[in-house]
């Protein structure tokens, strides 16, 4: 539930509140505005009375949170969600945040090539994964701590922000060491307990939208990250499965509004992995940001031929670059801001 405090409510008013939810077992959050606060209070709704806490100094309105998601929805947290990812880059402002880098850190040069060259063409984010989810057990699983090292290197040489994935909840802390935004893969959606360990920490988390999961199930993922503490959550639309086969994945361009509609947290959109084909990736990308996404991750690699993960969908930089280009024009019909 929400509890809405009165403009005169004093900070005593809004403690006393916060120590009968507690004592009810409600997890409390509060919101301070300009004029009001707000209070999440998550919990079991039959072990207090609302009636009990609208009689309380200083509160002027007690509503219910209607869906199952609390902290990630609009109901509790009204304004858009705008996430400081370090090194001067947000994601979920005016500004579009492009991630972008080759799916796998292959090696050094390799990716402060790659990562040089994206930033050439704007991107502000550097992406590249250490630990990658593979379909086959004798396909190549990152270089790991290395491949962390490599990114991490790179990121400060170019004072960007890294985004990488951790698959498994031993590996955490590691991750959360070198990375900026630790990424959760798809297939990792609802590893309810990795969720909760990424929530333990204070990094931002980029959320994808599970394989086949419904927009409330990603949403129910996001909450449990939020649950544990972490309000730093990206969602990352990157295709769900269909019975299209002519796309590795089908991208959802109405998970965009739907999400925004439903919740603060920012949305960006993968065409990379969504389509599977980098000549796909090009309109893809334009459609999302048309469709008011905050961003885009899009893999990009030097040689993609040679690409030990994910070469097929991965755009020379060249093409990347062109790409960039095409994008602000969208950026700018959309009022939104892409800095090249
Ligand atoms: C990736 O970003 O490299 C990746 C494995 O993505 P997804 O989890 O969306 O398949
Ligand atoms: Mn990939």
């Amino acid at each position: 539930m929400i509890i809405i405090m009165k403009e005169t409510a004093s900070a005593k008013d809004i403690d006393a509140v916060e120590k009968k939810l507690t004592g009810f077992g409600f997890q409390t959050h509060p919101i301070y505005g300009e004029k009001k606060t707000v209070i999440g209070a998550i919990g079991d709704k039959r072990q207090i009375s609302m009636n009990e806490i609208l009689l309380m100094n200083g509160v002027e309105n007690v509503v219910p949170i209607m869906r199952p998601y609390k902290l990630v929805s609009k109901e509790l947290i009204r304004e858009k969600s705008v996430i400081d990812v370090g090194h001067g880059v947000t994601v979920g402002g005016n500004q579009l945040a492009v991630f972008a880098g080759p799916c796998a850190i292959e090696g050094k040069e390799q990716f402060a090539k790659v990562a040089r060259l994206v930033k050439a063409s704007g991107a502000n984010i550097l992406r590249g994964g250490a630990f990658k989810p593979r379909t086959s057990p004798y396909s190549f699983g990152g270089l790991e701590g290395e491949g962390l090292e490599i990114m991490r290197a790179a990121g400060d040489e170019l004072d960007m922000p890294i985004c990488t994935e951790v698959m498994d909840t031993r590996d955490v802390e590691l991750v959360a060491r070198y990375a900026d935004i630790i990424q959760i893969g798809a297939r990792n959606m609802q590893n309810f307990k990795l969720l909760r360990e990424v929530g333990k920490i204070k990094k931002p988390v980029l959320l994808k939208r599970g394989l086949a999961s419904t927009i409330e199930e990603w949403l129910m993922a996001a909450e449990y990250i939020m649950s544990e503490g972490n309000d730093d959550v990206i969602l990352c639309e990157r295709g769900i499965r269909t019975y299209e086969t002519s796309t590795r994945n089908t991208f959802d361009v109405s998970a965009i509004p739907v999400t925004q509609e439903l919740s603060h947290l920012p949305i960006i959109a993968d065409p990379s992995h969504a389509t599977g084909t980098y000549k796909y990736v090009a309109p893809v990308a334009k459609a999302a940001i048309a469709a008011g996404a905050d961003g885009l991750m899009i893999e990009v690699h030097d040689c993609p031929e040679c690409a030990s993960s994910d070469g097929p969908q991965s755009l020379k930089p060249e093409k990347f670059d062109k790409l960039m280009k095409e994008l602000k024009a969208i950026a700018d019909a959309v009022g939104r801001e892409l800095v090249l």
